[in-house]
């Protein structure tokens, strides 16, 4: 009879926890997926989520992938062998433009000049184009990143003019709602805004993602209209 030391009975109990854990993700990512209409999509936010509890998600359904960090992202994407596309939702520094790119298939969070100049001329070397949100701050929050509302159409006409960029929609993270209806007013902006510019039909834009709406607003973000909501609290539980 083998006496397990320490170490193993140790290892044991971290992968019970784990499994545990992730039957408790796929089922809440069932049941949310079964209660989004059809033409909403819900990413993963996955910031501080072992890659185990990503890919518990992406077994029950999910496809889309967002991460706040590049570090982060270097670090966890190689443990996600799954099928699943990968979105930076946190802000992204001129000098980590290569790595995000490395790492990221989206960028969501696309709210200066410079930024979107510096990847146009990284992605023209290799040939390849991003799809890209730009974010709005709807709230006009003074410490928020994002476009202010009055100079989004100026600033989508500008990377417009990148063809390795492909302006796909808009993102916003409104200020942080005491009441979920406390969001509405922000969402249906973002709404108008989004309306808005489609009608402006600028060459090259093909806007088809409006991605508002977090674990607390999620449903009045889709009554207002948002194509893709960003779920992390909601799937994953209480951030540890
Ligand atoms: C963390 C995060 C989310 C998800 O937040 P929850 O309240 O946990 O759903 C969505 N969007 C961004 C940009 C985030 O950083």
């Amino acid at each position: 009879m083998v006496i397990p030391t320490p170490v193993e009975v140790q290892s044991r109990a971290v992968t019970i926890t784990t499994t545990v854990s992730a039957q408790g993700i796929e089922r809440r990512v069932r049941e949310i997926l079964a209660r989004m209409p059809a033409g909403v999509t819900v990413l993963a936010a996955t910031k501080d989520r072992h890659p185990d509890e990503i890919r518990a998600a992406i077994r029950a359904g999910i496809r889309a992938i967002g991460e706040n960090y590049v570090q982060e992202a270097e670090r966890k994407r190689p443990s996600v062998p799954e099928p699943a596309t990968w979105h930076l939702i946190g802000r992204l520094q001129k000098n980590k433009a290569r790595r995000a790119l490395a790492v990221f298939d989206w960028l969501q969070t696309l709210d200066s000049l410079p930024l979107a100049e510096r990847l146009e001329r990284l992605l023209a070397a290799s040939g390849r184009r991003l799809p890209v949100l730009v974010q709005v701050n709807v709230g006009r929050e003074p410490q928020k990143a994002g476009v202010p509302p009055e100079e989004l159409a100026d600033f989508v006409s500008r990377v417009a003019a990148l063809p390795h960029l492909e302006v796909r929609g808009l993102m916003a993270i409104p200020p942080a709602p005491s009441r979920p209806e406390d969001s509405r007013p922000y969402f249906r902006a973002m709404r108008r805004l989004f309306e808005g510019l489609k009608a402006e039909g600028i060459p090259g834009v093909r806007l088809d993602v409006l991605s508002m709406g977090m674990s607390a607003d999620w449903e009045i973000a889709v009554e207002e209209g948002a194509t893709m909501v960003r779920l992390g609290t909601a799937l994953f539980g209480p951030r540890g």
